[in-house]
């Protein structure tokens, strides 16, 4: 038996046509326009990496590996995307009958026919499981400011009433077919409709199909104007991430001629900024892990994410023109539902208003939001671009942080100390500068921190010691050595780093470091440091500190200075590994749990080795705390915060301390300067100083060393 035409005649295919071209033209147009605004934004290439960026789009887009992390959501996630792919077929099959075609092998196919209404049942089963979270549970990562909860409901119905109509579409086209048109739907309860009559199901089941294909359409009309853009931009929103260094910000490129420094408006951002905010499924997993939203500061980084979106379609007709084929059918900025926040963004700012600048402020670029977004969106480049608008157009930043920039400018360390005295904790230790000792294998690059705080020259003395005990080759650069730049480079200040990163780049270059063959065209010495002839080799930079180490391996690059560094950490395992130095086994019998900092652990994969060298040393092994590894909650010094007074809600140093507390350990081992003295200062606002302490991984490693060479030289008497 032919199968009914869900039509009719033809005025039911120009009714159909008219549906179709109507709901395609009203979502092509948006979608021109969402387009548009990412071609008017800055340029930048990410077209690099196919292979990865194809790998990534199978693992991440069509695995759903992202959401899966949270499972009971990421569950119903995966069969609604799937039954959504699945349904298009099901949809296209349908919409081609109206002329009396097709679909190849989708079309009579039994097992397509059980697996589409079986994704009917899984896709239901998932709405229900949204509807209940949004509408029972209520986790307060859901809610926006910048939008209502009604959106997501509708977009729920709509899904639903596709389901429910694709359904009632299958039960009566089975029963005006006799059976000929199966599906599992019709076979279950066509039989049951057959009652009514051929004619009367082929009416129902036509009514239904026009149904079924306005709502489709409807749908699809809604669907870029809403919350649930998310769903056509994502996949290219991870196709498109990054495929730079994870501690790399983007480099501001010719200082001196720009006509912009930083980000103050939407269309400043490059065009993958832009489609980070398509792209955000508003899931608020990076709220949950944001030190500062979680410590009650005013910064959400979903809402800077969509607070750019909000910013971008707020002023989308002036960047796309007033007189556009767009405005001017007032396509843009359509929405279901409208809070108070979000109207009155409509006349705020993006940079100062939309987003304000306490929450620019707040963020310690500890990367926890990226490394949890199911849909690669990148936060911190964005935050930092609008901090850069702030310090470099506007010098508008917390007071404290001028004598930061001064001092790094003048003194070439965050202090009012001359560098000239940046030696001096190595006094007595017999540690050669590299000017004394230009051959040497391993430069230890001390930092600012290493070098001048007190509590730091203990950690740079105990690397020394390893040092000499492993008999390597090190010097350091003593005042030739100057602040690296990462602090006014997180802050905002690009142009203080860059002139801290090129200075130290010629004095880096200039001892032959540079892996860049053009950089050692002088046999790896250029003339100045009164040293010459060293043969080029490929020498490593030891530093103890995770920021130097990143921005030193990841950003100088940028500048062209290629370095081959590594953390002491890992430089410690390796001494153990190679046996340049033996540790008594179990030599540390005291509860220890690690803190991984998040600039070495989430920016540079450093997890393993530090651990790894700790348990050698501890009866105990480690007590982990609830959040390790990547999941690290930061000890709240990064991306300059260490340099700003924290005013607003709870310490973050505190909060992780705390959470150090209920592991029960003595000590709290750490592998960072910045952690230490934010852990320091931590346990003594929460008074547990008789309770815990805090000891670099160095301070350890250097104790046993101690304790072995005694035991050694008692044996020896
Ligand atoms: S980088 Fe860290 S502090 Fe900044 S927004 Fe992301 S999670 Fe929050
Ligand atoms: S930025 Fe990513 S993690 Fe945050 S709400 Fe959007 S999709 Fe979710």
């Amino acid at each position: 038996m032919a199968l009914p035409s869900p039509t009719g005649n033809w005025i039911g295919v120009v009714l159909f046509v008219l549906i179709a071209v109507a709901g395609l033209t009203l979502f092509g147009m948006r979608a021109g326009e969402l387009i548009t605004l990412l071609v008017k934004a800055r340029r930048e290439d990410r077209t690099d990496h196919v292979d990865d960026r194809i790998g990534q789009f199978f693992l991440v887009v069509l695995g759903q590996s992202g959401v899966l992390r949270d499972p009971i959501p990421g569950i119903a996630h995966f069969f609604t995307f799937w039954g959504f792919i699945i349904i298009q077929f099901g949809l296209l099959n349908l919409m081609l009958r109206a002329f009396n075609v097709s679909l190849p092998f989708f079309g009579d196919n039994h097992g397509f026919a059980v697996a589409l209404d079986a994704f009917i049942i899984f896709v239901t089963i998932a709405l229900v499981v949204f509807a209940f979270r949004r509408a029972v549970i209520r986790p307060k990562q859901l809610s926006s400011f910048l939008h209502g909860p009604w959106d997501g409901f509708i977009i729920l119905g709509l899904i639903l009433a596709i389901l429910v109509t694709l359904a009632l579409v299958e039960i009566f086209d089975y029963a005006a077919s006799d059976g000929a048109s199966w599906s599992l739907f019709g076979a279950w309860f066509g039989p049951s409709v057959s009652g009514l009559g051929t004619d009367t199901n082929l009416i129902l089941f036509r009514i239904f199909w026009f149904i079924h294909i306005l709502i489709f359409f409807g749908f699809l009309v809604y669907l870029p104007r809403s919350k649930h853009l998310h769903l056509m931009a994502t996949p290219f929103n991870v196709f498109f991430s990054s495929y730079a260094p994870k501690g790399a910000l983007p480099l501001m490129e010719n200082l001196e001629e720009r006509e912009d420094y930083g980000v103050s408006k939407p269309e400043q951002f490059t065009w993958k900024q832009l489609l980070d905010g398509y792209a955000c499924t508003e899931c608020g997993r990076c709220n949950t892990v944001c030190p500062a939203t979680n410590t009650g500061k005013p910064l959400f980084p979903k809402e800077i994410i969509l607070g750019v979106k909000e910013a971008l379609f707020v002023q989308s007709n002036q960047i796309l023109g007033e007189n556009t084929l767009w405005s001017g059918l007032g396509v843009a900025g359509v929405k279901a539902d409208e809070t108070a926040r979000e109207k009155e963004a409509h006349h705020e700012p993006m940079v100062g208003g939309i987003i304000t600048n306490d929450a620019l402020w707040a963020c310690t670029t500890c990367r926890a939001c990226m490394e949890i977004c199911p849909v690669s969106i990148e936060h911190v480049p964005t935050i930092v671009d609008m901090r850069r608008h702030l310090v470099m157009e506007e010098s508008d930043f917390p007071t404290e942080v001028t004598s930061l920039f001064n001092n790094i400018e003048r003194n070439f360390n965050p202090w009012e100390i001359s560098n000239d005295t940046r030696a001096q904790w190595a006094a007595g230790l017999d540690i050669p500068l590299m000017s004394e000792n230009p051959d040497a294998d391993v430069l230890y690059w001390v930092g600012c921190m290493g070098s001048f705080d007190q509590r730091n020259k203990k950690v740079a003395t105990a690397v020394a010691k390893i040092l000499k005990a492993a008999n390597v080759n090190f010097a350091i650069l003593g005042p030739e050595e100057w602040c690296t730049g990462d602090p006014a480079r997180r802050i905002g200040n690009e142009y203080l780093w860059q002139m801290m990163a090129q200075q130290n780049i010629e004095t880096l270059d200039s001892y032959g470091f540079n892996r860049t063959d053009a950089h050692n065209g002088l046999n790896g010495h250029a003339a100045g440091n009164g040293v010459a002839g060293v043969a080029s080799k490929h020498r490593t930079i030891l530093t103890a500190c995770p920021h130097c180490f990143n921005t030193i391996k990841n950003e100088y690059p940028q500048l062209g200075g290629d370095y081959e560094v590594v953390h002491h950490t890992v430089f410690i395992d390796r001494l153990l590994t190679d046996e340049k130095i033996t540790l008594p086994e179990d030599f540390d019998e005291r509860k220890l749990t690690y803190h991984d900092p998040c600039y070495i652990g989430r920016y540079n994969d450093v997890y393993d080795e530090p651990r790894r060298v700790l348990t050698v040393l501890n009866t105990n092994g480690i007590t982990e705390m609830r959040r390790n590894r990547n999941k690290s909650f930061c000890c709240g010094g990064g991306g300059g915060r260490a340099w700003m007074e924290e005013k607003i809600g709870k310490r973050v140093n505190q909060t992780r301390v705390n959470e150090a507390l209920e592991t029960g350990a003595e000590v709290l081992a750490a592998a960072c300067p910045f952690c230490i003295t934010m852990f320091d200062d931590g346990i003594k606002g929460v008074e547990a100083e008789d309770k815990m302490q805090i000891e670099d991984i160095s301070e350890i490693v250097a104790q046993a060393i101690e304790a072995q060479q005694e035991q050694e030289s008692s044996a020896r008497i």
